[in-house]
C-alpha cells in the first residue's frame, strides 16, 4: 500500500512516521519546507488534560469589544473581518453552553490517550519532554487565585498526577525561577509537559528520511481526486498516485478539501513568538496568563515568549505591531534590556475549526482520503493521537476514540 501525506507539518510528520511504521510505502509532499507552517515556533505545551475549545463566548466578545485595538490579545485585521463572519457565527453557536461543554467533554475523553500517544512517541524517537511544569504569573492576586482554581477543576479528574502549589507572592516567584522581575502573583502546577517545537519537527524529519520515507518540498498541492480506482493528488506542476491520501496542510487543508470536494471550515488564527536571553536558565513554562502569552525555555539561557491570536486571512502577512502587544503585555515581569535585544521573530497560522475540535476524519466526498487538520491551539499536543488514529483509518480499523472530530459534524 502507498500513501501521499500533504504537508510537513507536526501532523503531517507524525502521521507519515505511523503509517511508515505500519509497513505503508510513503510519500510527504510540502508546498515549502519541513516544518514550515506553525509548527517550529509555538509555544512547546504538552497539557491535554488543561485544553479547552478556543470557541468561547468570551473570544466573541472579545472580538468584537477591543479586537480592533493594538494593545489587545485577539486582533482582527480590519480588511480581512468580513471573510471571518461566517467563521465567527459558527464559533459564537459553539460558545453557548450545551456546545462548548460538549466540545471540551470531547476534548477530555480522549487526554489521557492523547498523553500517553506522546510520551511513547518522544521516547521512539529520542525527544526530550520536560515535566517540571508551568509557573502561571498574574497581575494581582485575586486573578492569580482565580487561575489556581480553575488549574485545579481542570487537572482533578484526570489521569495525569499533578500538584499545585499555593498562590506565591513576587519574591516566592522570583525564588523559582530568578530570572523574573518581583512582580506579580501565581503558582505552579507540577505535572504539566512541555517540549521544544524545534526539536520535535527535526526528530521526525530524521526519522522519516532513515525510514526511506521520500519528502517534495516545493510542491503545492491543489486537490485530490479518485482516479482508476485510486487516489490522485494533484500539484501545481506535478501530479502523485496512491492508494490512501492524508491531507495534512494546517491552514492550507481548506483549499485542498474545498477543490476536492467538500469544504472544511478552517480559517488562520495567527500567532507570533520571537526569543530572548535571559540572565539565569529557566526550566518551567511561563504562562502569563491574563496576557494569554507562554514562555518556553528553550537552549542555554534562552526563552521563547509567544502569544496573541490574529484574524487575518493572509497566513503569512507579519504584523511588527503584534509582536509589540507581546512585548508589552510581558514588560512587568521580564527583564527590559532582554525584551529589547529580542531575536527570532516569527508568525504561524493555527488551523482555527469553529468548535476548537480538529478535523480527523475520512473526507466523504472521495475514495480513500483523509483529514488530519484543524488542531487550533493543541497541534503539537494532539500529533502523535492524531496519526495513530488516521493510521487506524487507512488500515480500516475502528477508530472510535475519533468518533467527535469528523469532518461532516455539524460545525
Ligand atoms: C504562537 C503559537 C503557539 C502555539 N502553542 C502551542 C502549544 O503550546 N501546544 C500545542 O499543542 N500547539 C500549539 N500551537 C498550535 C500548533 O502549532 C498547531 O496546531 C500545529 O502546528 C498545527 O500543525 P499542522 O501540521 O496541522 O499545521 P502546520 O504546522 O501549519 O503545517 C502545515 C504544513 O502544510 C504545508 N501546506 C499548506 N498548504 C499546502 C499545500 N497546498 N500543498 C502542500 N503543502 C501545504 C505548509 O507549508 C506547512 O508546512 C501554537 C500555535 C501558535 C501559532
Amino acid at each position: 500500500m502507498k500513501a501521499i501525506v500533504i504537508g510537513a507539518g507536526l501532523i503531517g510528520l507524525t502521521t507519515a512516521f505511523e503509517l511508515s511504521k505500519a509497513g505503508i510505502e510513503v510519500e510527504v509532499v510540502e508546498r515549502s519546507v519541513v516544518g514550515s507552517g506553525a509548527s517550529r515556533g509555538n509555544a512547546g505545551e504538552i497539557c491535554p488534560e488543561q485544553a479547552t475549545p478556543v470557541a468561547k463566548l468570551a473570544l466573541i466578545v472579545s472580538a468584537l469589544s477591543q479586537a480592533y485595538r493594538k494593545d489587545s490579545a485577539l486582533h482582527v485585521n480590519v480588511g480581512t473581518l468580513p471573510g471571518y463572519l461566517p467563521f465567527l457565527l459558527r464559533v459564537a453557536r459553539n460558545s453557548l453552553p450545551r456546545r462548548y461543554s460538549e466540545n471540551q467533554s470531547a476534548l477530555a475523553e480522549i487526554q489521557d490517550l492523547a498523553m500517553s500517544a506522546f510520551l511513547e512517541l518522544a521516547e521512539e524517537v529520542g525527544l526530550e519532554a520536560s515535566s517540571d511544569g508551568y509557573l502561571s504569573v498574574f497581575a494581582d492576586e485575586q486573578s492569580a487565585r482565580e487561575g489556581r482554581q480553575s488549574t485545579l477543576k481542570r487537572t482533578s479528574g484526570s489521569g495525569i498526577p499533578h500538584t499545585v502549589s499555593e498562590v506565591l507572592g513576587p519574591r516566592d516567584l522570583v525564588e523559582i525561577e530568578p530570572s523574573l522581575n518581583a512582580h506579580g502573583y501565581g503558582f505552579l502546577d507540577e505535572g504539566s509537559y512541555y517540549t521544544n517545537p524545534i526539536n520535535y519537527v527535526e526528530a521526525l524529519h530524521q526519522h522519516l528520511l532513515e525510514a526511506g520515507v521520500s519528502i517534495h518540498e516545493g510542491v503545492t498541492v491543489t486537490s485530490v481526486t479518485d482516479f482508476e480506482g485510486r487516489q490522485r493528488v494533484r500539484a501545481s506542476n506535478a501530479h502523485f498516485d496512491a492508494d490512501a491520501v492524508v491531507v495534512a496542510a494546517g491552514v492550507g487543508t481548506a483549499d485542498i478539501a474545498s477543490a476536492s470536494g467538500k469544504p472544511v471550515p478552517i480559517r488562520p488564527g495567527k500567532g507570533y513568538s520571537f526569543t530572548i536571553d535571559v540572565p539565569h536558565p529557566t526550566s518551567h513554562i511561563f504562562k502569563f496568563d491574563s496576557a494569554h502569552v507562554a514562555g518556553m525555555p528553550l537552549a542555554g539561557n534562552s526563552l521563547r515568549i509567544a502569544g496573541t491570536m490574529e484574524f487575518d486571512s493572509d497566513a503569512h502577512r507579519f504584523n511588527s505591531d503584534r509582536i509589540k502587544q507581546i512585548v508589552a503585555a510581558v514588560a512587568p515581569y521580564l527583564p527590559e534590556e532582554a525584551l529589547r535585544n529580542r531575536y527570532n521573530e516569527w508568525v504561524g497560522a493555527r488551523p482555527l475549526t469553529p468548535d476548537g475540535l480538529p478535523i480527523i476524519s475520512k473526507l466523504p466526498s472521495l475514495q480513500n482520503t483523509y483529514v488530519a487538520s484543524g488542531h487550533n491551539m493543541l497541534g503539537l499536543m494532539l500529533s502523535p493521537f492524531t496519526a495513530r488514529a488516521v493510521r487506524d483509518m487507512v488500515l480500516g480499523h475502528s477508530t472510535s476514540s475519533a468518533r467527535r472530530f469528523s469532518a461532516s459534524r455539524r460545525f
